[in-house]
């Protein structure tokens, strides 16, 4: 019988098993896929954004919610001891703009394989394709699991390590949410962050695939402000996206259609400057038509329909614009106004907000407060961060102490 069995192999699973098995246990990986650690591939569009090299203070407030619980994992394996136990297992890594970190080949699929020789190295079981149906429970105890296919494996301890729900096709599809519930654990709803936006308004449609970069995208709650940024965005085919809505909509007021947008499209020149310049280039411009001149303020597609949302005839000649149309001009270019609708679904979120409440799993060690051998790790737990390799960083770390904490269960000399 292994001492510790480990459900999920993701980055919390790998990373549980090898602490687990490295602190003496006998350890058996439970995933459910044909392969471990499917999500990780797709991080960081395939290039893995695996941690940020920041301090502990640093690095928890980039944790809207919760971010105490994170004390003793971030201690049992920080960012600069994944890096080393990443360099040591053969993948070299380089810190880059915003102190991300990345394997230096910059292929996600490298941080799996050094992973996947840890597990080796420590003597880890694995079974692939091998879901689990549910836990299996005398007392107040968890005994094991119960395969799919009807398969019960007994073990000491059981770390759940069974990921959200956000790209359920890499094989988080909330499994984790049920068993924990079934167990009498608090699961709060989940919600998608870091996901694009849907707008009210159709016209970002017709600039699907056009990204702008060096705008400032301002989140707002009537005149509140919630988060506004200097970064790139990207218009789709349901309204926006990219690096700054992402980060935008871990900000979003509830209901988020109370929500509104504003892209400041130049931001480095003052309203003044920017007034001042467009004086002199309509001056020089003559009779050339309105959206052909914004042409050389802005990308050709957003010119082409900017004088239509500034409420200008779209035909309208440089030299007939008015002194106060061109204010218009100026405002919109200083702040284009988007309402948001509503987030794109949970299925195309980068992270899943909610899971097993944090109050009811010791942060010190992982283990849930109802039931002494079970532990949690990764997204499963209601914990999530901004973007910047600090979601995985929490995988890693809650994962470590959890590995930790439950082969000490294991042999007996902590559990209950
Ligand atoms: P997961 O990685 O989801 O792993 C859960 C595992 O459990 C899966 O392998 C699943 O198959 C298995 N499983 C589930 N149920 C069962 C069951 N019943 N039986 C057996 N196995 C089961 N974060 C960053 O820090 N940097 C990035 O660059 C980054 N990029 C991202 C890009 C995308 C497109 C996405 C979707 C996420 C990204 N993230 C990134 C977030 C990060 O990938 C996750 O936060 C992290 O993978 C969570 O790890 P986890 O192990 O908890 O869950």
């Amino acid at each position: 019988m292994p001492d510790v069995l480990v459900v999920g192999g993701g980055a919390a699973g790998m990373a549980a098993a090898v602490f687990a098995a490295r602190s003496g246990a006998r350890v058996l990986l439970l995933e459910k896929n044909e392969k471990l650690g499917k999500k990780v591939y797709i991080t960081g569009k395939g290039r893995c954004n695996l941690t940020n090299d920041c301090s502990r203070d640093e690095f928890l407030s980039q944790v809207p919610r919760n971010p105490r619980f994170l004390y003793s994992a971030l201690s049992c394996l920080s960012p600069r001891d994944m890096m080393s136990l990443l360099e040591e297992a053969g993948c070299p890594v380089e810190v880059q703009r915003g102190r991300r970190v990345f394997p230096r080949s910059e292929k996600a699929s490298d941080v799996t394989r050094a992973l996947a020789s840890c597990l080796q190295s420590a003597g880890v079981r694995i079974r692939l394709n091998a879901e689990v149906a549910g836990l299996e429970r005398s007392g107040d105890r968890i005994t094991g699991v119960r395969l799919a296919g009807g398969e019960q494996i007994p073990a000491d301890a059981v770390i759940l390590c069974t990921g959200g729900l956000s790209y359920p096709a890499t094989g988080s599809t909330g499994d984790g949410y049920r068993f924990a519930a079934d167990a009498g654990h608090t699961v709060l709803p989940a919600s998608p962050v870091l996901v694009g936006l849907e707008t009210k308004e159709d016209w970002p449609r017709l600039l699907q695939g056009l990204s702008l970069r060096n705008v400032t995208l301002t989140l707002s709650r009537g005149k509140k402000e919630l988060y506004s940024e200097l970064g790139e965005m990207l218009f789709t085919h349901f309204g926006v996206s990219g690096p700054l809505v992402l980060e935008a909509s871990c900000h979003l007021p509830d209901p988020p259609d109370s929500a509104s947008l504003s892209i400041d499209l130049k931001p480095g020149l003052t309203a003044e400057q920017l007034d001042a310049r467009i004086l002199r280039d309509f001056a020089a411009a003559g009779k050339k038509l309105l959206r052909s001149e914004l042409g050389t303020l802005l990308p050709a597609r957003l010119a082409e329909m900017f004088p239509e949302r500034c409420g200008l005839p779209a035909s309208l000649p440089c030299s007939q614009v008015t002194a106060v149309q061109r204010r218009r001009l100026v405002e919109t270019l200083k702040s284009l106004p988007l309402a948001v609708r509503v987030p794109r679904p949970l299925s195309e979120a980068v992270v899943t907000r909610g899971g097993v409440s944090v109050r009811e799993i010791d942060p010190a060690t992982m283990r849930s407060r109802l039931i002494p051998n079970l532990f949690f790790a990764g997204e499963v737990i209601d914990v999530d961060a901004h973007t910047g390799g600090f979601n995985l960083q929490i995988a890693w770390s809650t994962g470590a102490l959890a590995g930790r904490s439950a082969a000490g269960c294991g042999r007996q000399e902590t559990c209950l």
